[in-house]
């Protein structure tokens, strides 16, 4: 599972400062009731050394989207968030390093929904270049929030505090991550990424009426599984299913198509033929080695030079 670790620089306020001026006030909302909308882009190194985002404005209108349902106002334009990550990776990125960032807009300012104003802030990590590697998963006892209670659609930080609790329930069981089944007990999504199962010859994936991110990675995932000759299809998946299923995978921005080679101590194909083609796809069109219509890579232009 990818690592992160603590940069020098954070961007906040329009500007690029110091990792220990990155600082909110104890008193605003984005504080004490957790209130923020964000989106983690991951920039990768291309063919002619240039360093590209993959689907930078899908997750530009998935935050303004998040922010909207949080009544959050989000003053921030395509062109500023795209400068904004621009400005932070160009002044931390290495040569041998892709990187991700969390672009986060904080409720800074108002209370109750009035008056509420945002800053967008920004953090950004290296990454290794290596596909993930393949992960033990279990199914968690804690369950992904309902649509009328936390709604999962909606991505902000108070919404992974049951993947923080599922994450620290799967150490105590060996497993690298977990899968949160929904209200009515069927499959949601994993910690931070949706799940790909595959049975026969079929790729299945909850809809996002399950309990599952409206996700960019699974929306590339099945254009790219149309031009591999896959079927995909998605539709609610029983936890028993997970179990006899013929591969499995989580899938996001970050997580990228990572293959499970076990489930609740389940062993599953250790090749996961189907998966692992669409994860090697998936990986030579964001490396921009074959490019694919589904996977929009957006330029930084501050980087070049930097190589
Ligand atoms: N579900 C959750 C809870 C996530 O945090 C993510 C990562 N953003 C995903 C699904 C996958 O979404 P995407 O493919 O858009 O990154």
């Amino acid at each position: 599972m990818a690592q992160l670790q603590r940069p020098e620089i954070a961007y906040m306020n329009g500007k690029l400062v110091q990792w220990d001026q990155a600082v909110l006030h104890v008193g605003c909302e984005a504080v004490i009731r957790g209130l923020n909308v964000f989106e983690g882009v991951k920039a990768y190194w291309q063919p002619d050394r240039s360093l590209k985002i993959a689907m930078a404005h899908q997750h530009y209108v998935r935050l303004c989207r998040s922010a909207r349902l949080l009544h959050m106002p989000c003053a921030v334009t395509y062109e500023e968030y795209v400068s904004a990550i621009d400005q932070l990776i160009a002044a931390l990125a290495k040569p041998d390093r892709d990187m991700w960032a969390r672009t986060t807009l904080f409720a800074i300012d108002g209370h109750w929904g009035d008056n509420t104003s945002t800053d967008l802030v920004l953090t950004a990590y290296h990454q290794d270049k290596s596909p993930s590697k393949p992960i033990r998963m279990g199914v968690s006892t804690w369950r992904r929030s309902a649509d009328v209670s936390l709604p999962p659609r909606v991505k902000t930080g108070s919404n992974y505090e049951v993947s923080r609790l599922a994450r620290i329930e799967g150490r105590t069981r060996g497993c690298d991550d977990m899968i949160l089944l929904n209200p009515s007990g069927r499959v949601a999504e994993a910690t931070a990424s949706c799940i790909l199962m595959v049975r026969g010859d079929t790729v299945y994936t909850p809809p996002p009426s399950e309990g599952a991110l409206e996700s960019i990675t699974v929306d590339a995932v099945e254009s790219i599984a149309s031009s591999l000759g896959i079927v995909f299809i998605r539709r609610p998946i029983d936890r028993t299913e997970l179990l006899i299923a013929d591969e499995l995978a989580i899938c996001g921005t970050l997580h990228e198509i990572t293959v499970a080679t076990s489930i609740d101590g389940f062993a599953l194909s250790e090749k996961s033929p189907i998966l692992g083609a669409i994860q090697r796809r998936y990986l030579d069109a964001v490396r921009g080695m074959n490019p694919h219509p589904a996977v929009e890579l957006t330029s930084l232009p501050s980087v070049r030079g930097k190589q």
